[in-house]
């Protein structure tokens, strides 16, 4: 059997790996590996074939990647866990002959200062150790991370970050999905190759809140926070504190360009440009 896996294929980005997937593959080729069977009605009415697979029950892994030669390990969401629940799935596709593994990574993974890249550097790494037939699909920022929290940005007038004039170069989740799905189903060979795949254009935070005013015709402002002080905002916002800690300290290394990439490699694979911060912003506002 052929089959093409997809973990976390109840998440945002994994629904959307298995809908671009669909566009090729006829439904029984292809895996949907949930954490709870019983929460993936809309998967099953797909016709994908749905299989339980926990990151933290590697028992559960082994029998759900039976008969599958690719698989999209997609990220875990669990801070502090990840590089054993990545292990688990990465030896769990070895003893089933998997004959691609792609991950998905961090944007400069193995160079990046950000506290979010040290379990991809590890999974990377571990990837390499055990010689897996991997392709790291190195990830920049979602440009959802941004318009999901609009309203909030338009009650308050202002979009505040730590990213001073540091330029980040989102893609929307849509773009980095097609991107998995066509390393997939691509006759290209991908293995051992890393792919750093960011949007065609960025944006600073300033050009961020003035594509929200113009979207709105509301005056947006930028307010610009040093990463401890943007750290008690989010905090204070109601994040919790690992959360608030992490993305304050990314946006402190966005300010000098870890989040920046011009290398055009995602729109080259996905064969049309990245979706514009306009689009993303549409979308998020016609909500
Ligand atoms: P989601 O939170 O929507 O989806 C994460 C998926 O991981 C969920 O389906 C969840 O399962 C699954 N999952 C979590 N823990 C386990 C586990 N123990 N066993 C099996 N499955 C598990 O995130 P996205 O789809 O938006 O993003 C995908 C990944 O990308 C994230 O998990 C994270 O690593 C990374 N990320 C990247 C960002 C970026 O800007 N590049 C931003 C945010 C995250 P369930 O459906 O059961 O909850």
């Amino acid at each position: 059997m052929n089959m093409i896996a997809v973990t976390g294929a109840n998440g945002q980005l994994g629904q959307m790996v298995i809908d671009a997937l669909l566009v090729s593959q006829a439904p029984h080729n292809i895996v949907a590996l949930v954490r709870n069977p019983d929460n993936a009605s809309s998967l099953k009415e797909k016709g994908v074939v749905v299989r339980k697979a926990n990151y933290n029950l590697p028992e559960t892994l082994t029998d759900a990647l039976d008969g599958v030669s690719k698989l999209l390990l997609i990220s875990g969401t669990e801070f502090g866990k990840r590089v054993e629940q990545h292990k688990a799935v990465i030896d769990a596709a070895i003893r089933q002959n998997v004959s691609l593994i792609a991950y998905t990574s961090l944007i400069k993974a193995s160079t990046s200062p950000l506290l979010l890249a040290q379990e991809h550097k590890d999974t990377e790494a571990y990837l390499k150790d055990v010689n897996a037939p991997f392709v790291i699909l190195r990830n920049g920022w979602y440009t959802e991370n941004y318009t999901e929290n609009v309203a909030s940005v338009l009650a308050m007038g202002a979009v505040a970050g730590a990213a001073k004039q540091g330029v980040i170069s989102t893609a929307s989740r849509q773009d980095y999905a097609e991107a998995a799905a066509a390393v997939l189903v691509t006759k290209q060979d991908y293995i051992g190759k890393t792919l750093e795949l960011a949007g065609d254009s960025g944006f600073t935070l300033s050009e961020y809140a003035q594509a929200i005013s113009e979207a709105t015709g509301k005056h947006i402002d930028f307010i610009d926070m040093d990463e401890q002080a943007y750290r008690q905002a989010l905090i204070d916002a109601g994040l919790p504190e690992a959360m608030a800690v992490a993305i304050a300290d990314s946006e402190h290394y966005a300010a000098t360009g870890w989040l920046h990439d011009d290398s055009h490699t995602l729109s080259a694979l996905i064969g049309r440009p990245t979706t514009s911060l306009q689009s993303s912003l549409d979308s998020a506002l016609n909500k």
